[in-house]
């Protein structure tokens, strides 16, 4: 390991992930310390990484309070409804109080927002949707970032979190290598904001093959959100919400625009509105949440499915009544252009215009994401004003490890930040870890060059266990000593599909399943320890790997303790096909032993604070 130079760097605020979370961070860590050390660390380049890399047409979270459009209240009362009662309003409320003033910080740096020319408002899309002309959304908040930050460094892949060793549950920094050089770097923090996505790529996904990497959700989010703070102890929650999107086949197109500004709909091969005739089969499983509106998502997903199950697919979007409309055609095709070229090509090569055809849809493999539809992640401190005990412990946005922050699809329980709420959110995490620096809770910090070595041994080890296999290769890339990461992960998905509730089984999982997955997740695990990579880009895939199979493991274990069916369309619980609000209507929090590696599971109340307070104040 000598080849690989070390370099050091100590910084009192240490961001790892430079998406949009990432990038809302570092600009509100300068704004509150001044006179702090601000490094941010990612894995890509900040000017187009993460999932905004490409662009987007449309800010999905914005109130419009100046306008009275909207209050914070509506949007915890919209996010409750589509995640059927399960999410952390404080948290939810937090965002949504400060999130107009990211949107228009976006607006001062030149993000091109497109104005409604009658009322000079922004352009609605939907009601929490504006509408931009967002292709260079991610370099206009890199820069904010780059501004603000004393150092950002790309291309450096974050693989394990430091602990102090002098005072248990600790945060003291972070380390990881250069994915270009493959140089070793310690990041010794006061504290770290872990902004680094959610996860693609653990369920098998519907392209394999040629069409492999063709995923709805960013091919390179490989879960270290999750898998940097479950490995030190870090609580997490609501692991088992795992979100299946219905978009446009094979391209994954966004459907967003096409339902709220064109108007399109959904029909079955026959031409029938199939949501109605399964009203009453999912009235059966979920009750009173079916009539709720708008529809949960996921219910709307469980109507696909049951269509599709019970032969009335394909089924399609409705575009060719919208798109008569030149203006409408426009805005179809341009939806596109701004954030999913990918999908204007499969049409074009499958000979589909949706002005004359309607296209087909489809649902996705499950992803793991905390700032979209769903809510999976940690663990946090909500904030002072508005938490109750249980989900208060000093700092905002704080995991249940000292100083160890977390924003946007880190942070479970609170779902539709979309990118300016987890912007938003980086800016409050990084706002409250600035006042941990500064009330004194970060003196004294030890990181020992051993345990840096240490971490330097296994980072590399498996460029070593390659070197030493690769003799024994007996053809092709077989052999008896190593598996490589692309052999590691295709098992990783088979396990994930075919027993935790992918598309193999219809999104269909039981007790059984999940423990007989849970068995091959061990098993996996420990042949990980001989992944072999032959260069630096395969280091990479190799902790990818292992940060995709923690997640997984934690995914499991999640949804084999909630006994029930909470979100049919995200998956089901076969041995448990009801929803069951006696037992369940409350959250789950796990914590895995980063001495054992077992995990232990436990309810948690969840609190409708935002009505209960008006109750209050009505009484
Ligand atoms: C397909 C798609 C469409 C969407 N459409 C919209 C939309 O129309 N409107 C809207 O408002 N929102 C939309 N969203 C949601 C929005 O993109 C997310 O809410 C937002 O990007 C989440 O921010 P984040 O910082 O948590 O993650 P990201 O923005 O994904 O950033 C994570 C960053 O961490 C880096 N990273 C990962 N692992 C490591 C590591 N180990 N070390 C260092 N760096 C690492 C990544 O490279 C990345 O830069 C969409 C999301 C998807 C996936």
């Amino acid at each position: 390991m000598a080849k690989y130079k070390t370099h050091y760097e100590d910084c009192d605020v240490l961001v790892v992930g430079g998406g949009m979370a990432g990038t809302g961070a570092a600009f509100e860590a300068r704004h509150w310390g001044r006179d702090l050390k601000i490094i941010c660390v990612e894995k890509a380049n900040i000017d187009r990484s993460g999932a905004v890399a490409q662009g987007l047409y449309a800010i999905n979270c914005y109130m419009g309070m100046q306008w009275g459009e909207n209050q914070p209240e509506d949007h915890v009362r919209y996010a409750r409804n589509d995640l059927m009662g399960m999410v952390r309003e404080d948290l939810g409320y937090d965002m949504a109080r400060h999130v107009d003033s990211t949107v228009h910080m976006f607006d001062e740096w030149g993000l091109p927002m497109m104005k409604n020319e009658e009322t000079g408002r922004y352009l609605r899309e939907g009601k929490w949707q504006i509408m931009i002309h967002g292709e260079s959304y991610k370099p206009i908040v890199a820069e904010a970032a780059k501004k603000s930050a004393d150092k950002i460094y790309n291309r450096i892949m974050i693989t394990h979190l430091l602990m102090d060793e002098d005072k248990e549950n600790r945060i003291g920094g972070a380390v990881g290598f250069n994915m270009r050089t493959g140089d070793f770097h310690v990041f010794r923090a006061k504290t770290v904001i872990v902004a680094a996505g959610g996860a693609s790529h653990i369920f098998k996904p519907r392209a394999v093959g040629e069409g492999m990497g063709r995923t709805w959700y960013a091919p390179w989010s490989n879960g270290s959100a999750y898998a940097l703070p479950i490995a030190v102890g870090a609580k997490m929650t609501q692991m088992e919400n795992r979100i299946v999107l219905c978009r446009f086949k094979d391209g994954y197109g966004p459907v967003g625009a096409y339902f709220l500004h064109l108007k399109t709909y959904t029909q079955n091969a026959n031409g029938e509105n199939y949501e109605k005739k399964w009203y009453d089969q999912t009235k059966e499983l979920v009750g009173e949440y079916i009539d709720h509106h708008p529809t949960p998502t996921c219910l709307r997903n469980h109507a696909f499915i049951q269509e599709t199950m019970a032969g009335g697919g394909p089924i399609q979007m409705v575009t060719t009544e919208a798109f008569q409309d030149p203006h409408l055609e426009t805005v179809g095709w341009e939806n596109f252009l701004g954030m999913t070229v990918g999908q204007a090509v499969v049409w074009a090569s499958q000979n589909i215009d949706p002005k004359y055809t309607n296209p087909e849809l489809t649902t996705s493999e499950p992803y793991v994401m905390g700032s979209h539809a769903t809510c999976s992640g940690a663990w946090v401190s909500g904030p002072e004003d508005l938490s109750p005990p249980e989900y208060f412990w000093g700092y905002n946005r704080m995991l249940t490890v000292d100083g160890l922050f977390g924003a946007g699809d880190t942070v479970g329980g609170s779902a539709h930040k979309f990118s300016s709420g987890s912007f938003t959110e980086g800016r409050l995490a990084a706002k409250a870890a600035v006042k941990y620096i500064q009330d004194q809770k970060a003196e004294g910090i030890k990181v020992s060059d051993k345990q840096c070595e240490d971490f330097k041994t296994k980072i590399f080890k498996p460029l070593e266990t390659y070197t030493v296999a690769q003799n024994e290769i007996t053809g092709g890339t077989v052999s008896p000593s190593y598996i490589s990461p692309i052999q590691g992960l295709q098992r990783l998905q088979r396990i994930m599909d075919e027993y935790v509730g992918g598309i193999a089984t219809n999104y269909m999982t039981n007790a059984n399943m999940l423990k007989r997955g849970l068995e091959l997740l061990a098993w996996l695990e420990e042949d990980l320890e001989n992944v072999g990579a032959e260069d630096l880009h395969q280091l990479m895939r190799a902790w990818e790997l292992k940060h995709r199979a923690l997640t997984s493991q934690c995914v499991t274990e999640h949804t084999m303790f909630r006994e029930e069916t909470r979100w049919p369309g995200y998956y089901y619980r076969g041995d448990h096909m009801k929803l069951d609000d006696d037992n369940w209507h409350c959250l789950t929090v796990s914590r895995r032993d980063p001495n054992t590696g077992k995990f232990s599971l436990e309810k948690v109340p969840v609190y409708h604070i935002v009505d209960e307070n008006e109750k209050k104040k009505a009484s």
